[in-house]
């Protein structure tokens, strides 16, 4: 499949240096501050570039499950990532048709960017435990290094375990980020009872969840 337009920020244009892109793979439904603590810690600690929001179209592994729909997910990333400078959300997974397989976004950004241009997914710890059961993993090993954000005292010996045992040469670095103690399925019990998201998410996130009554919000109700 090609995508004929493509959201993507400009990178690679001096052939004499080398770029890191980041892709924050997530579902983010919604985002909160634990995902943009994470990037944020990604784009410091890797010397990143840029890091790209990327709600996931159709998760590979929630088919069947209720989630908010793609435009709403990419609404509340475009909001909650447009104050930083080095944060860009894409509209590039969402609009894909189909089930949104990370290995093909990751062929599809390798064809995109020149050379120069090395990526690194970064996702939930969880996610990256379960890898070896993606769509084709042995090419997403290829294509980019992996970035586990991870909460503090997570134990990582299934993950690494997984990866060691899959004979495929992956390359991981974890990251432990104290924010991510928020999650989006609190984000959800909370909005569900009626309760603040205050300091949770961005306050154009709750606006906007609010105003279209995601997750059983009630219009109105946020401005507590
Ligand atoms: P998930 O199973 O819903 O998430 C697992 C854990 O990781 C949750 O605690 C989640 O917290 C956290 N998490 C998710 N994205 C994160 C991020 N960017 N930064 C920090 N923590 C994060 O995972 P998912 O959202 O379905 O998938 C994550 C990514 O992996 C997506 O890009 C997805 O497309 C990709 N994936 C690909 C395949 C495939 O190609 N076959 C299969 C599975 C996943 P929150 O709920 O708070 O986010």
């Amino acid at each position: 499949m090609e995508q004929e337009r493509f959201d993507l920020p400009q990178l690679g244009q001096d052939s004499s240096r080398t770029y890191r892109l980041g892709i924050m793979g997530g579902t983010f439904d919604p985002i909160h501050n634990g995902h943009l603590v994470a990037a944020e810690q990604a784009y410091d600690d890797l010397n990143l570039d840029l890091v790209v929001f990327m709600p996931a179209g159709s998760p590979a592994f929630k088919q069947g499950k209720k989630i908010a729909s793609g435009e709403d997910r990419y609404a509340m990333t475009l909001l909650a990532t447009s104050d930083n400078p080095h944060f860009v959300a894409s509209r590039f997974e969402v609009d894909r048709p189909g089930i949104t397989y990370t290995s093909e976004t990751l062929r599809l950004l390798k064809e995109h960017y020149p050379q120069n241009v090395e990526l690194y997914f970064i996702t939930g710890a969880d996610a990256i435990a379960d890898i070896v059961r993606w769509n084709n993993s042995a090419s997403i090993a290829k294509n980019a290094t992996l970035v586990g954000a991870t909460r503090p005292g997570y134990n990582l010996d299934k993950a690494a375990g997984a990866i060691d045992s899959s004979g495929i040469d992956f390359h991981v670095i974890y990251l432990e980020v104290p924010a991510l103690a928020i999650s989006s399925s609190y984000l959800r019990e909370r909005v569900a009872k009626g309760q603040s998201l205050r300091y949770l998410t961005p306050d154009s996130v709750t606006g906007y969840l609010h105003k279209h009554q995601l997750y059983g919000a009630k219009a109105g109700k946020y401005a507590r």
